[in-house]
């Protein structure tokens, strides 16, 4: 692949060699655990590429080499999850004794394994506001080992200010990580500005189709590789080779995918702005959204997820009703697909400090033709009714 061609071409051409096996268009699914060994001295020789398939094999390395390059990195890691990349990362770079500091507005899990796990460890975990931007400064002690940044945030998409955040970590020697699913190597690129290890979920965008389970880490620089894949092969990390074969096909068509899902989710965004039912709708290419000017210097674009807010005056009662009555609708824990769900939200045990009352809920929009979505929204929104008032006379 030529440096030279534009990125859509090489979504295209990364990661496949139709010659090296017989034309077919592409790579084969190869199953691995026993590779052998040529002879004894190849046993001997730490540098032998392929030893045993959890901890490299020719799939692994060829979707890995692909993910490096999509992100500008160096090398890369697969892990079996999403949450696995969180995980295997947040442990390979902090220590007992260490501070670290996080994103609050991350990925809900991963919170939770921070609290629970690395405080377990003992590691300080600290929690900071998304728009914290150059003031992260402040919180930094001497024995911050590690920044962990989500741009835009899980669920309410605070956008960060991300150069500003590696400019000060640079100078200060501490590690920055970021989880770049909202992107998936399409829409930022984090280590052009500066981050030092970017991980996503591979179940999202990058296969696109909701039926895998896969994270990928991408490192800055080889040492920062090492200290990664120590400890991934440490702790047993691998992936599917269905599910390094299936994130390779969805990257072909990685682009088109995120701009036909911009779109639709655009004309849905549309008709909840003319519904008085609403209080916010948090999605960062909107020009109220806070946080957007700096999703404009950054970003290429936008995609399919965005939440709404109900005004508070809706009960329970009636948003269930509007969520049991939708049709096209369903609800479902993931994004990033070709079909359209829903995902109610409660902020609260997630948040520090969520002191707003009305009811949240995520949209991720697919491609379904978006009157019908509109049209299915319109009739299930006839069920939300006000609280009634008593007017005592
Ligand atoms: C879904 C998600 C993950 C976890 O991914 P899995 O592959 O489901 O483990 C991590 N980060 C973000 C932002 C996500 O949305």
């Amino acid at each position: 692949m030529s440096n030279n061609h534009r990125r859509s071409t090489k979504f295209v051409h990364w990661g496949r060699d139709p010659k090296s096996y017989h034309g077919v268009v592409n790579p084969p699914l190869v199953r691995t655990s026993t590779i052998l060994y040529e002879n004894f001295a190849a046993y001997l020789n730490p540098n032998t590429r392929f030893r045993y398939g959890r901890i490299n094999n020719p799939l692994s390395e060829n979707f890995e080499n692909v993910m490096a390059q999509v992100e500008g990195g160096h090398k890369a890691i697969s892990t079996c999850s999403g949450l696995a990349a969180i995980t295997t990362t947040m442990f390979a770079f902090c220590k007992a004794g260490d501070h670290v500091l996080i994103v609050d507005g991350l990925y809900p899990p991963a919170r939770g394994f921070a609290q629970r796990n690395l405080t377990k460890m003992g590691v300080e975990v600290e929690f900071f506001d998304p728009h914290i931007g150059a003031d992260i400064k402040n919180l930094i002690k001497p024995n911050t080992a590690f920044i962990y940044m989500e741009s835009p945030c899980s669920v309410t998409f605070e956008v960060m200010d991300v150069p500003a955040i590696t400019k000060i970590a640079k100078e200060k020697g501490i590690i920055t990580i970021i989880d770049n699913t909202w992107s998936s190597g399409v829409l930022f690129n984090p280590i052009k500005h500066g981050v030092n290890i970017v991980l996503m979920s591979c179940a999202k965008y990058v296969s696109g189709h909701s039926d895998i389970n896969l994270g990928v880490v991408i490192t800055d620089n080889e040492e920062n590789y090492k200290r990664l894949k120590y400890f991934s092969v440490d702790a047993g990390q691998c992936a599917s080779p269905e599910d390094l074969v299936l994130a390779l096909r969805g990257l072909r068509t990685i682009e088109m995918r995120f701009k036909a899902a911009e779109e639709n989710a655009a004309r849905i965004i549309d008709w909840f702005k003319t519904r008085e039912e609403i209080e916010e709708i948090f999605y960062p290419a909107l020009e109220t959204h806070r946080g957007h000017s700096i999703w404009k210097r950054d970003f290429k674009g936008a995609n399919g997820i965005f939440s709404v807010m109900f005004r508070e005056e809706y009960p329970m009662k009636s948003i269930e009703k509007f969520i049991d009555s939708l049709k096209l609708f369903p609800i479902g824990s993931s994004w990033g697909g070709y079909e359209t769900l829903i995902q109610p939200q409660n902020l609260k045990p997630h948040r520090l400090n969520w002191d707003r009352n009305g009811y949240v809920l995520r949209f991720q929009i697919g491609h379904e033709d978006s009157r019908d979505l509109v049209d299915d929204l319109t009739q299930a929104m006839t069920n939300l009714k006000l609280k009634k008032k008593f007017i005592w006379y």
